[in-house]
């Protein structure tokens, strides 16, 4: 093979891979923009090396037996399976101004005139579905699937608040396919999160994996317990075909029955003129409930859209402009690591500080030990750091150029920094545990949940109270505290008599707020 062939072979295992680690288990490793760039130039070099698609993998089934489909798959075998009516492809995706005014181009001289009417809405990024009604009342929601078909996700989005399950309206159509995303808000998320570091379960990366976790969790009981959130925006199939004029009159028409849709729509009668709506969103959507990373612009008009027809793998008649998530270079000064109370150990990155997307950040999550061992960082290098979903900071590349000759690999710890016992890690897990159930940091993290509102709700009784009644040898367990009197308090920074009763007594009536309250600790 060339290697040219060898290169493509290479990508090609590594869509294959992010697509399983995206779209079936919902925890990525790489950024969606580092995605992008991959599949891009899978997809150049294909259009050089087979300019017919005479190779292509499709027809070349990986190891776990599932073919390259052109938009990934997430359907899993547990789920029922549904056949779209119209198939629900990605669409082309562009970070420069000047592929869209190209996408414009070939419009025009497609139609052969110098304007053409567009309309452009938010990207979002969540979980596709597709919501069918037939006369008016809900029938099923599907994900997208491999874009032919998808899973039956219904029964975990009937507890799903803004989504009507029958629409009144004298202008229904008979059948019609709406497209959208489902989303979670960051408070849901962080709560999610906390109930699974209580349960030592792994934690998800951000809303959205958390999302796709949830349509797909096989207990409707349990999806309805975790809230989630619609936003619709598409158009599938509809029935009369006629029914809608354009994009335009779709918006219109859901938002007066009432379902859930984006707050930005812009009309453009140009590209200029949609340009300029798109540097106008990238302005305002950091105000919208869910997460946006890009502006679509459609042809408005549905006949317009039907001649210009699809390709293989996305609609000729609509592009997505993506904005650059936010991005600093520092130096990462050093990397700790962080003991959760359940013995976690998790990398952080220290980093100088650098300002992004409007706040301070000195520290940026690494992960574990075979994400830093995988992008090769290293104490003292150049990195480039990312607002990955513009919540948490995440390191996303080394600069090589930059490093320093005398720089050597990170060497992962192999005791407890807290407290020297060695650390261990189960087959299949990525992350190391102190297994020390004394280990300080362990305790100290136990007795701030014990403590905290969401807990036992005990006054007085602060993280900096919990730091010094562990580091003294006070507390090495929970039971501990109703040991403690008066006086172990008094010989704490900052108690006097008062302070010390108050913490004292505090204590004392939490015990009486029942075993189930104990229990969740
Ligand atoms: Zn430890």
């Amino acid at each position: 093979m060339s290697g040219g062939e060898d290169r493509l072979e290479e990508l090609r295992g590594l869509v294959r891979d992010h697509d399983r680690r995206y779209y079936r288990d919902a925890s990525p490793i790489i950024s969606d923009r580092e995605y992008d760039l991959i599949k891009r130039e899978m997809e150049d070099l294909e259009a050089e090396l087979d300019p017919l698609g005479l190779f292509k993998a499709e027809d070349s089934p990986d190891l776990i037996g599932f073919p390259v489909p052109a938009v990934g798959d997430d359907r899993l075998e547990e789920f029922v399976s549904h056949r779209h009516l119209v198939p629900m492809l990605s669409l082309d995706n562009t970070y420069d101004q000047k592929e869209f005014f190209d996408f414009d181009q070939r419009l025009r001289k497609l139609f052969d005139r110098s304007e053409l009417p567009y309309v452009v809405e938010p990207k979002i990024d969540g979980v596709a579905v597709s919501i069918t009604y037939e006369g008016g009342i809900l029938k099923t929601a599907v994900t997208r699937g491999n874009g032919v078909e998808g899973d039956v996700i219904t029964q975990n989005l009937m507890h799903v608040d803004s989504l009507p399950h029958d629409l009144t309206s004298f202008e229904l159509p008979e059948i019609l396919e709406i497209r959208g995303e489902i989303y979670m808000n960051h408070e849901e998320f962080v709560r999610l999160n906390e109930l699974r570091e209580r349960d030592g379960l792994p934690l998800y990366a951000n809303p959205r994996n958390l999302a796709a976790g949830t349509v797909k969790l096989l207990d409707p009981k349990e999806a309805a317990t975790r809230k989630l959130e619609i936003v619709l925006y598409g158009m599938g199939a509809c029935i009369p075909e006629s029914h809608f004029p354009s994009q335009s009159a779709f918006h219109e028409a859901i938002r007066k029955w009432s379902l859930p849709t984006v707050e930005f729509l812009r009309s453009a009668s140009s590209a200029n003129e949609a340009w300029q709506a798109i540097l106008e969103l990238d302005e305002l959507r950091h105000g919208y409930g869910y997460p946006t990373d890009g502006a679509v612009i459609k042809l408005d008009p549905i006949e317009m859209q039907r001649q210009a027809g699809a390709t293989a793998k996305a609609p000729r008649w609509a592009i997505a402009y993506k904005f650059e998530s936010e991005r600093q270079e520092t130096v990462l000064e050093d990397i700790v690591l962080q003991v959760g109370r359940t013995g976690t150990v998790t990398p952080v990155a220290c980093l100088r500080p650098v300002q992004l997307a409007g706040t301070t950040v000195s520290r940026a999550s690494l992960h574990n030990a075979d994400e830093i061992a995988r992008k090769d960082i290293r104490v003292g290098d150049f990195v480039v750091v990312e607002k990955a979903g513009e919540i948490i900071p995440q390191v996303v590349e080394v600069v090589a150029a930059k490093r320093q000759t005398d720089s050597t690999p990170y060497l992962f710890p192999s005791s407890c920094p807290v407290c020297a016992r060695g650390l261990e890690r189960e087959d299949g897990e990525a992350a190391w545990r102190c297994p020390n159930p004394e280990c300080p940091e362990q305790v100290k993290g136990r007795l701030k949940y014990f403590a905290s509102r969401g807990c036992m709700d005990i006054d007085h009784l602060g993280e900096a109270v919990i730091e010094q009644l562990v580091d003294l040898g006070k507390a090495k367990r929970i039971s501990d505290l109703y040991t403690l009197g008066k006086e172990d308090f008094l010989a704490l920074d900052g108690f006097a008599e008062k302070s010390a009763e108050n913490l004292f007594n505090s204590i004392a009536s939490s015990k009486n707020k029942g075993l189930a309250r104990l229990l969740c600790a």
